[in-house]
């Protein structure tokens, strides 16, 4: 449990953040408590460092960065992973280093055994050939202790890192379908972005959104809801390829990033998918009941030279909401 105050610490805290947290420019909800909570309680280093960074010279906090706040510092931390894997790796650097000391003693020792030796050698003293012999098995042995302590320290690493890969995989993606999350979805973007040069065949962004979603829920219940979401997720899944990435981005729409797509190539892969789904059917609980097709509108745009990210994904919301505007299940280019 992430919180372990007793009830009387956690009054206390509730003093401290309410003052606080009213003077910002966000509604006092429990993202926006949690935020105050953790600054005020001292539990977290780095929420407390960017709030003070963020607030200093008399700024307040809106909503948007209030929730960025969360979902930075507190909404994907998972902090016993964290914590294992920190203790972890503490404990094979510990055991790297004691074990590269007790090697490092016994090369002390054996060269200043040799030194020794030499000098006998030097006067025809052969009497401590027998000890040297001795000390050179235990040098042996101690370099190869070593060598394998480190093969082990390797393989620990290596498990470390996987799992370390396994949590971020699962930090960056949709529970319900599979694709990446809208985390996922802005670091990958960030990164293509990051990438393009004057060579590229630039970036295209594909926003869907499923038409008329809410009566599907209300009429067939959000069970139904969540298979017609997987089955649109699976639709997209199945439709891209190499780099393309698709992304849940909320409730019920879909952002798809296309690198290395001209425009028109955006447009006929949103209409091959729009086409798809609309020719799908979904059935209801395994039975033969049929739904009325499910359809989706589309938004395309283009990347272009210096625009913000922002500007990006908006111009495709905007032509998706032109879509919806136009009678829905149908593709517009920004
Ligand atoms: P439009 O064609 O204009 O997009 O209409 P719409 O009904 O799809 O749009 P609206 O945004 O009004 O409704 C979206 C609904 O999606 C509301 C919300 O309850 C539902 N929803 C959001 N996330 C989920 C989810 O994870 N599962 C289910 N079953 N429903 C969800
Ligand atoms: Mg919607
Ligand atoms: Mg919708």
């Amino acid at each position: 449990m992430r919180y372990n105050d007793t009830p009387a610490k956690s009054a206390e805290y509730l003093r401290q953040a309410l003052p606080l947290m009213t003077k910002q420019h966000t509604a006092l909800h429990p993202v926006s408590y949690a935020v105050w909570y953790e600054y005020v309680a001292g539990i977290n280093k780095t929420l407390k460092e960017q709030v003070d960074a963020l607030t200093a010279q008399q700024r307040l906090l809106d909503e948007d960065t209030t929730w960025q706040l969360y979902c930075r510092h507190i909404a994907d931390i998972n902090e016993d992973l964290a914590r294992n894997i920190s203790v972890e790796i503490d404990q094979v650097l510990t055991n790297m280093a004691n074990s590269a000391e007790v090697a490092g003693d016994q090369a002390s020792r054996f060269g200043n055994s040799l030194a020794r030796l030499a000098i006998e050698l030097a006067q025809n003293d052969t009497s401590g050939l027998a000890q040297m012999r001795q000390d050179a098995h235990e040098m042996q042995d101690a370099v190869s202790t070593l060598k394998h302590r480190l093969e082990q320290s390797q393989q620990e690493i290596k498990r470390l890192e996987q799992e370390v890969s396994l949590a971020r995989e699962d930090a960056l993606s949709d529970g319900l379908t599979g694709l990446s999350n809208r985390k996922g979805f802005d670091l990958a973007l960030a990164q293509h972005l990051a990438k393009l040069n004057d060579d590229s065949r630039g970036i295209c962004l594909l926003m869907a959104d499923i038409d008329n979603f809410k009566k599907i829920n209300d009429t067939y219940g959000h069970v139904f809801g969540d298979k017609v979401i997987q089955t649109v997720a699976e639709i997209l899944r199945t439709n891209i390829k190499g780099s393309d990435l698709a992304a849940r981005y909320g409730g019920e729409e879909f952002v798809v990033i296309l690198p290395e797509t001209p425009l028109e190539g955006a447009c006929a892969l949103a209409e091959k998918i729009r086409s798809t789904i609309a020719r799908s059917r979904i059935l209801r609980n395994g039975q033969d009941e049929v739904l009325e097709s499910i359809t989706v509108s589309f938004g395309v745009s283009r990347y272009q030279p210096s625009e913000s990210v922002k500007d990006f994904i908006v111009r495709a919301d905007r032509a998706l909401y032109e879509s919806k505007h136009q009678g829905r299940n149908r593709v517009t280019v920004a």
